[in-house]
C-alpha cells in the first residue's frame, strides 16, 4: 500500500497556510489526508469539530496529555493548547494515505525529527508583519487581545523559519500555490 509519507506546514497564523493546504488536498494524485489536531481554543465561526479540529475543554487537553495520546503537543498561545493525537496519525497511515500536518513552528519540528527520513517541512512565509495584521484583520476572526499575541508569535516564529526544508513565500497567492504545488509533487511522487 502507498502513502505513508508526510507533509508538515508550519507558518506563523495569518501567513496563509489552511487556505494552501486546502487546495493541495484538491489534488487528489498527492493522495493527502488532513492531520486533525486537537485544541483547547474555542471554534470560530464555520469550524466544525473533527474536520478542523477536535475542540476539547482545557481539562479534556490535559487528561490526554497525562495519558500520552498525544505525538506532540504545544501551548501556542496561554492557556490555548494545540496537539496531534496518535490515534488521528495510525488512522491515517493505515487508509494507505501520506499525511499532511498544520502545527505551530514547534510541533512542526518536532514531528520533523520524529519522522525525519519520510517527511518534508515547509514554512509559509508572510512577506511581512504588516501584511500579517492586514490579513489577519480582513479574515476577522480576531479580537485585539488575540491579534496582538498572533503577531508577538509571529516575529519568533518568522525567526525559526530556517530550520524547515523548503520556505514558500505567500506574497502573490497563486504563485505561492503554484509554487508549493510544484515542490509536493517531487517530494510525493
Ligand atoms: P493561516 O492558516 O496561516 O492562519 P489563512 O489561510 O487563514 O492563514 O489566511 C489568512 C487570511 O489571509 C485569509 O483570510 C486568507 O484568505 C488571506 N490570504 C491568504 N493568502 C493570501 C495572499 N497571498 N494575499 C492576500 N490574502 C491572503
Ligand atoms: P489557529 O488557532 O489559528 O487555528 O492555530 C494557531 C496555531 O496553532 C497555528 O500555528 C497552527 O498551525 C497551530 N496548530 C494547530 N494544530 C496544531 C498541533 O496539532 N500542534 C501544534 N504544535 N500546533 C498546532
Amino acid at each position: 500500500m502507498a502513502g505513508g509519507k508526510i507533509v508538515i506546514f508550519s507558518a506563523p497564523s495569518g501567513a496563509g497556510k489552511t487556505t494552501i493546504v486546502h487546495k493541495m488536498l484538491e489534488y487528489k494524485e498527492f493522495n493527502l489526508a488532513f492531520s486533525v489536531s486537537a485544541t483547547s481554543r474555542a471554534p470560530r465561526p464555520g469550524e466544525e469539530n473533527g474536520k478542523d479540529y477536535y475542540f476539547l475543554s482545557t481539562e479534556e487537553f490535559k487528561r490526554r496529555i497525562e495519558n500520552n495520546e498525544f505525538i506532540e503537543w504545544v501551548e501556542v498561545y496561554k492557556n490555548q493548547f494545540y496537539g496531534t493525537l496518535r490515534s488521528e496519525v495510525e488512522r491515517l497511515f493505515s487508509m494507505g494515505k501520506n499525511v499532511v500536518f498544520d502545527v505551530d513552528v514547534l510541533g512542526g519540528l518536532n514531528i520533523k525529527k520524529a519522522y525525519s527520513d519520510r517527511s518534508l517541512s515547509v514554512f509559509v512565509k508572510p512577506p511581512s508583519i504588516e501584511e500579517l495584521r492586514n490579513r489577519l484583520m480582513k479574515r476577522g476572526t480576531e479580537t485585539p487581545d488575540s491579534l496582538k499575541k498572533r503577531l508577538e508569535r509571529a516575529e519568533f516564529e518568522i525567526s525559526l523559519a530556517d530550520r524547515f526544508d523548503v520556505i514558500i513565500v505567500n506574497d502573490d497567492l497563486q504563485k505561492a500555490i503554484d509554487e508549493t504545488r510544484k515542490v509536493l509533487a517531487k517530494f510525493l511522487l
